[in-house]
């Protein structure tokens, strides 16, 4: 059985690239009728915060991300963590080493000075020795001899010089597990069958299949992952997503900019990944067509307006109940039954104008101004003259209305214009003005039905007097 998971260090909050790693993730699982698992690596104590986990889950739970069973926290696991590497240290897997810090910055220095990565071979590697009072670290005995060649499933077929790779600490000299060996370690026992991850840990994949090549031969059950690493989000620009571009929390996406789980989850299937020429793609059809092997190797560019767009498509096929709570909960009063009613029933007037949900509680504003209404300047500019007088006799016209529908208004404002010789925009526009306080809106006829015969005929007289 398939088993993948998403494993964020909560030192910050979800950002995009975190979300659409965790989103892969689920598509993989799903699609092969497997789980999705989530762990929560809060080994850095310092680093790690409560509030970054309260993000990580809610962005997940916003997107849909929804993982099987608990989330695991790595801490926690720490004991079990140092039992492998003294497993591996029983074993010869793994050895003590004392090399002191001052040894250990002449390494460095020499490194630095060759120019050439540190790659650290202890020479306690291949000493015989069993000093457990000197304080002391655990590393990996690493194969030297050789070459590592991983198949991943995004970047091919990657080969790496085993002199390359060094003998990683697995235990610090105070017993605790480094992150090297915890990530190993907690994705074995998880049975996770498939890490899907930044590209950024590829390196790390071959400092970490030495790990579980070791533990094979010790502990019953070790198996190796199949490895997919897949290409981080760039700007627009090319570079590295950075704040500059917008690479913010994903619920700074939701909160700031007004964006549908199910749009931002579509755009982040986008991506780097593709199915034919489809742009809109349900869940459910990306758990269908989901591959891994049809990931992009190259990183993929951020959109903003891309993300709108889409965003604008699943505004205007949400439903409208909802689209009114997510209104309501952005107005900056305290919405009644009857409000929220009241912009239930003019979603149909307002959504196909919005590309996001930001406009969409601008655009229904109007709905809720106090009388008189403040124009803006456009709006002004409209009463001016002829506008004034057109919207007398328009007054005059919807006053005399029998009834107030579509069909009895759009009769009486038409009369209004050919009656002037006019055309009707020349009394729709001041009509617009008078009602909203702007000179773009829903449809004229849209607005009168949503405010009503009083407030409409209201609105009018106080532009009059
Ligand atoms: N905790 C790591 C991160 O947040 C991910 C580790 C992994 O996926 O193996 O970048």
């Amino acid at each position: 059985p398939v088993v993948t998971r998403f494993a964020p260090s909560p030192t910050g909050f979800l950002h995009i690239g975190g979300a659409r790693t965790a989103l892969f993730n689920l598509l993989h699982a799903r699609h092969h009728g497997g789980k999705f698992l989530l762990r929560i690596e809060d080994t850095d104590r310092v680093r790690s915060t409560q509030a970054a986990i309260d993000a990580i889950l809610d962005g997940m739970t916003w997107l849909g991300l929804d993982w099987d069973g608990d989330a695991v926290f790595q801490f926690a696991r720490a004991e079990r963590h140092a039992e492998v590497a003294r497993k591996m240290l029983e074993s010869g897997a793994a050895y003590r080493c004392y090399l002191t810090q001052e040894e250990l910055a002449a390494m460095r220095a020499e490194a630095e000075a060759a120019k050439k990565p540190l790659r650290i071979r202890s020479p306690w590697r291949d000493r015989d020795h069993n000093d457990t009072a000197t304080p002391h670290v655990i590393r990996l005995k690493a194969p030297t001899e050789g070459a590592t060649t991983i198949h991943d499933r995004v970047q091919g077929e990657v080969t790496v010089q085993n002199a390359e790779i060094d003998d990683l600490v697995l235990l610090r000299s105070d017993g605790t597990p480094t992150y090297m060996l915890a990530v190993v370690v907690d994705d074995n026992d998880m049975g996770v069958t498939h890490v899907i991850r930044g590209d950024d840990h590829l390196n790390n994949a071959f400092r970490q299949l030495p790990i579980y090549r070791a533990m094979q031969g010790i502990e019953g059950g070790w198996g190796e992952p199949v490895y997919a690493h897949i290409p981080l989000i760039h700007g627009a620009d090319g570079a590295k997503l950075s704040k500059r571009h917008g690479a913010l929390g994903v619920d700074a996406y939701r909160d700031e900019l007004g964006i549908l789980p199910e749009a931002l989850s579509n755009y982040l299937l986008r991506l780097g990944w593709g199915h034919g020429d489809d742009e809109i793609i349900s869940r459910d059809q990306a758990i269908g067509w989901f591959e891994l092997d049809s990931v992009g190797k190259s990183p993929s560019r951020f959109d903003l307006k891309k993300l709108e767009n889409l965003n604008g498509h699943y505004i205007r096929s949400a439903d409208d109940a909802r689209l009114a709570a997510l209104v309501a909960a952005r107005m900056d009063f305290e919405c009644s039954e009857s409000d929220i009613d009241l912009l239930h029933r003019s979603m149909p007037a307002l959504k196909p104008r919005a590309a996001n949900l930001l406009e969409l509680a601008d655009g229904a504003a109007f709905l809720f101004r106090m009388r008189p209404l403040k124009l803006d300047a456009d709006a002004i500019a409209l009463l001016e003259g002829e506008g004034r007088a057109l919207l007398a006799r328009t007054h005059a016209a919807l006053d005399a209305a029998e009834v107030w529908d579509t069909e009895a208004l759009e009769a009486a404002v038409r009369k209004v214009a050919d009656d002037a010789g006019a055309k009707l925009g020349a009394v729709a526009q001041p009509l617009r003005a008078a009602l909203t306080g702007r000179r773009t809106s829903p449809g004229i006829f849209d607005v009168l039905l949503l405010l009503g015969r009083e407030e409409s005929l209201g609105r009018i007289a106080d532009q009059l007097s």
